[in-house]
Parts: C-alpha cells; structure tokens; sequence
C-alpha cells in the first residue's frame, strides 16, 4: 500500500499522559498517522484519524522540527518535575519512512543529551535496532517494548497484514537484549498464538505485558467492537479467541515459563519505572 507522505512543523509536540497512559506526565508523536495499519486500531476512531478525509494507514505526517521543539519543551518541563514519556501513545516511532527521516533518532538524540527521568519506546518495528546506540545511552531510563500480540505469522497477516513480520521483532528482541537494552515484550492486543509462544520470548525480554480488547482499549471492548474485529475471528473459525476470558488462555502459558512478577497486565505492563 501506498502511504501517503506530508512534511509538518508543529509548534508543540509533548502532550500530557492521560487516561490509560496517566502514568507517564507525557506521550510523544514523531509522526501522525501509521502505516501499519493494523485492523484493531482504536486510532482509527480518534479525531487525529476521523477528521481526515483519507482511511487511516494510508497517510503519515512527518514532523520535520520535532528535534528542535523537542529540546524547548524538555528543557521547560524539567524544570516543572519528574519527565516520563511513552513514544508513541497514536502512531509508531518507527515508521517505515523513519528510515529516511530519522525524525524519532533526532528525538532520541535529545533525549540523551537532555535526558527524561523515563522513556518507554513502543514499537513493532525492527528498526528499532538502528538505534541502539543511543538507547544504551539513556541506560535504566529507557525500555523498549516490542508488541508481539502473536507467534503466528499466519494469524499476523490476517490481522496486520501491513506490520512486520513476527520472526523480524523476535529477531530484534535478541539484538536489544544482547546489547544490553531493557526490554519487554507487549502481547497486546493478545492474538490467537500457540503454546510455544512463551519459550520463543524466553531470555530476550526482561517482562512480558499481556493486554486484550476488553481491557486494553479504554471503554470495555466498544471500541473494538465497532472496528468489525470480531469478522476476522468469524473468518478464521477462532471465535473462542474473542472473548475477556481468552486473554487468560496466555497468561496461563507464560505462568509456566516466567515468574509471575514478570507478567502484567493490561494498563500495569505499560507502567514507568518498572
Ligand atoms: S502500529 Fe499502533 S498506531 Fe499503528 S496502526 Fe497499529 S495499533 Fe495503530
């Protein structure tokens, strides 16, 4: 698909953390819109997409400035308190174009000069790797968080057809981990995946976040509900999968294979500081 590309240059781009992500007294967007595109995204809904005459995941703002406004507002909110920021709360940080723009490196250049008390990183992009070297810099105060809502490359493609392949994210888990950057892997939102799941993410993560529609997307399953979701489980005869008990069906899995204090769920696994 093509995506279509627009230069911004915003004059703000911290925003305050809220609603699910209060934890964290910010979220930060390097870009508008995602060409992952992935059929469950509650973004879809939102004003940032419903205003727009164009179908989410075909358009992405570039935010040409961003470093340059990001360096004011650090500097500013430092000065105010603690600074947590979750990049990113309505795109990914590593767009397919980010690998000509380098729009979220120059942010993380930033930020490691003028450092946050906290970063979470959400991606599912193995471009994440390029970055390592400024990740390392930020040491304890950065986690990335790799979403990996399934082990099925097959359930994947039904789901995100446009998202990278699940074998490149694990791949990349193993790189971060490997380097020395703290990570975690986000099965949100959980995805029909087999048994052996759990041992695939074994020593290439520090925790694991486990989230589902009804929890995970701020009003109970509605949300989601009204994107059709439910369709493709119809499609692929998984039904079962749909469901606030299915999410259990997981944790259970990586109860055997990982320590309780590592699993989380829902809105804790995406906490700071932990
Ligand atoms: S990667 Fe995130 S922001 Fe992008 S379409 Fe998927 S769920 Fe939405």
């Amino acid at each position: 698909m093509n995506t279509k590309l627009l230069y911004k240059f915003p004059k703000t781009l911290m925003n305050k953390g809220s609603g699910f992500l209060s934890g964290y007294s910010h979220t930060l967007n390097p870009y508008t819109g995602c060409a992952f595109s992935c059929s469950y995204c509650y973004v879809r809904q939102m004003p940032v997409s419903t205003f727009r005459k164009q179908e989410w995941g075909t358009w992405v703002d570039i935010k040409k400035s961003a470093a340059e406004v990001l360096r004011k507002e650090l500097i500013r909110e430092k000065k105010k308190g603690k600074v947590t920021i979750f990049m990113s709360s309505s795109t990914d940080p590593y767009q397919p174009v980010e690998h000509k723009e380098e729009i979220t490196r120059s942010l993380l250049e930033v930020m490691v000069e003028i450092q946050p008390d906290f970063l979470f990183v959400q991606t599912r992009s193995p471009l994440v790797r390029r970055d390592i070297d400024l990740l390392l810099q930020l040491k304890e105060k950065v986690r990335v968080s790799m979403t990996i809502e399934t082990d099925s490359e097959t359930i994947r493609k039904w789901f995100t057809p446009s998202a990278p392949p699940i074998n490149a994210r694990l791949k990349t888990l193993q790189i971060l981990a490997d380097a020395g950057v703290p990570t975690q892997a986000t099965i949100a939102p959980i995805l029909p995946s087999s048994e052996a799941f759990p041992e695939k993410l074994i020593g290439l993560v520090d925790r694991v976040c486990i989230d589902d529609f009804f929890m995970g997307d701020g009003s109970g399953g509605r949300r989601t509900q009204k994107l059709g979701v439910s369709n493709i489980y119809e499609k692929i005869d998984l039904n079962e999968w749909y469901s606030p008990d299915a999410y259990k069906i997981v944790y259970n899995r990586f109860k055997k294979m990982f320590p309780e204090e590592k699993i989380h769920l829902s809105q804790q696994g995406f906490l700071p500081f932990h």
